[in-house]
């Protein structure tokens, strides 16, 4: 039989989202059930959004999970290199074998014919894709074309009529139509490939056996199958789990609920609890135990008990397993130990003493200073937003614009912290003591205190986030109307 292999194949931009520890956990689950391997494989073809920081926190944040990987870019392994931007020539050279054998052609369209054809196929309540204009060159036009220097995209080629069959291991059998499925492109203008090529590729080349991944990729699969059968390759099977949602049902997305794994560890939750968590998202164990580890998770573990309704991603209920971990779970002695690595993680009690030191007679005094290094969110009223000449839209716009700022920032120290809201602030034309008002109070609590810029730094994105978050709705929240002119406001500025 042959050993299973599944994998995890994350892109590497912005923050480590609680999504991708989830399908690392049933990939995971998955195969080291059935004595199988899990792979983790960085999908950075993107290089403008790709970045190593986020690379780096997705292995610090799998691993925080305990969900770590038998072979991946910084562990190896015999199908590597794991990283796609390292697989460049070998992306390449299959576009090349579909090109010879015209399964893929060169496409010379300008990004402006390609815009005015969405829309007109917009207008006329199309679904918007390619219209095969350069199927038609002949092979003399492309060469001249290409001697000319002109640039090209290459797409694969897409039957016009009939269905795409295939098979959910969750959904059994599925049918899209490939009058719904576009001439993907498979390699773009710069020569790096796209997501649907380096992902079909490297899964077979890699000897992936099970693709498990979100719900939201389930439109792709008729491109995949296609391209298997280009290649003349048996197609791995494909289980697409359901989307993590918000308590409103919706998708879940950090503009409703944290969505960073960095917020959850910050915030104090035990890894334990978040795989126990995310272990209860459409599954359960057989004989419905709540709180259980990843081992038991393991042994006990059977794909066809997934079901399909979108699970809810609740604050709440985790706050209750986790509450249930540190008071039941825990010894006194794991619980402490536990705390004091939470507390100083990331050196954090060392760089909050210069904040404070200046100000202090005693240790006694510290806790009161610097308690909301500690925090999560902090208590605030509508009152200590009371400002001689900021009203309350103005206290919302600074706080919604600088969130987007920070959020938007590569590198995260004090003085890049600086810079950016000192910008905004002249931007907003406003005095930088009256700019930075309503982020002391919601970042500290108080409307004086260690210097804001200082413990942003401290405190990390995720955490300044939601107090940002938090503050904008003690001062009344934000509108959907609102919203789109803070939007545009913050648009038109930049
Ligand atoms: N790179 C894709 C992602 O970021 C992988 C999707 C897949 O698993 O095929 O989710």
């Amino acid at each position: 039989m042959t050993k299973i292999r599944t994998r995890i194949a994350p892109s590497p931009t912005g923050d480590p989202h609680v999504g991708t520890a989830y399908i690392a956990l049933f990939n995971r689950c998955f195969a080291h059930s059935q004595q199988g391997k899990f792979i983790l494989r960085i999908e950075d073809t993107d290089q403008a959004r790709s970045s190593i920081r986020s690379e780096q926190d997705i292995f610090s944040s799998l691993r925080w999970l305990g969900l770590d990987w038998d072979e991946g870019p910084d562990k190896g392994g015999n199908f590597g290199p794991y990283r796609q931007s390292e697989r460049i020539d070998i992306y390449e050279a299959h576009v090349n074998q579909l090109l010879e054998r015209g399964l893929a052609f060169r496409c010379f369209c300008s990004t402006e014919r390609l815009d005015t054809l969405r829309k007109q196929q917009l207008a006329n309540r199309q679904t918007p894709g390619y219209d095969g204009h350069c199927l038609s060159l002949s092979e003399a036009e492309v060469q001249e074309k290409l001697a000319a220097g002109e640039k090209y995209v290459v797409r694969m080629k897409v039957p016009e009529s009939g269905n795409c069959v295939f098979k959910d291991l969750l959904r059994g059998e599925v049918s899209i139509a490939w009058s719904q499925v576009d001439m993907q492109v498979l390699m773009k203008s710069d020569g790096l490939p796209t997501y649907h090529l380096a992902n079909v590729v490297d899964d077979h080349l890699m000897g992936i056996t099970h693709v498990i991944r979100g719900e939201e990729w389930i439109n792709s699969v008729p491109k995949h199958v296609l391209l298997y059968e280009y290649f003349g390759w048996n197609p791995p099977i494909f289980c697409h789990m359901p989307l993590l949602r918000n308590p409103d049902k919706s998708k879940l997305s950090k503009r409703k609920n944290p969505t960073s794994i960095n917020y959850y560890r910050d915030m104090g939750y035990l890894p334990a609890t978040m795989v126990n968590y995310l272990g209860m998202m459409g599954w359960s164990m057989p004989q419905g135990e709540e709180v259980f580890n990843l081992n038991q998770m393991t042994q006990a573990f059977d794909i066809s008990r997934v079901s399909l309704g979108g699970p809810i991603f609740d604050i709440g209920k985790l706050d209750w397993l986790n509450g249930v971990y540190l008071r039941e779970q825990l010894s006194e002695a794991e619980f402490a130990k536990l705390f004091m690595q939470w507390a100083s993680a990331g050196g954090r009690l060392h760089k909050v003493i210069p904040q404070i030191r200046q100000r202090v007679d005693k240790f006694s005094d510290i806790a009161d200073l610097a308690g909301f290094f500690l925090s999560g969110i902090v208590q605030l009223d509508a009152e200590q937003f009371a400002h001689k000449s900021l009203e309350q839209a103005q206290l919302v716009k600074i706080l919604q614009f600088s969130l987007w700022r920070l959020e938007s920032l590569q590198d995260w120290n004090r003085d890049t912290i600086e810079e950016c809201l000192q910008s905004l602030s002249r931007s907003m034309e406003l005095k930088i003591r009256d700019f930075l008002f309503p982020l002391f109070v919601v970042i500290s609590g108080r409307a004086v205190s260690t210097s804001v810029f200082d413990s942003v730094a401290i405190l990390g994105i995720d955490i300044s986030r939601a107090r940002i978050r938090h503050g904008i709705e003690v001062l009344g929240g934000v509108s959907k109307k609102a919203a789109k002119r803070l939007e545009h406001d913050y648009r038109i500025l930049n």
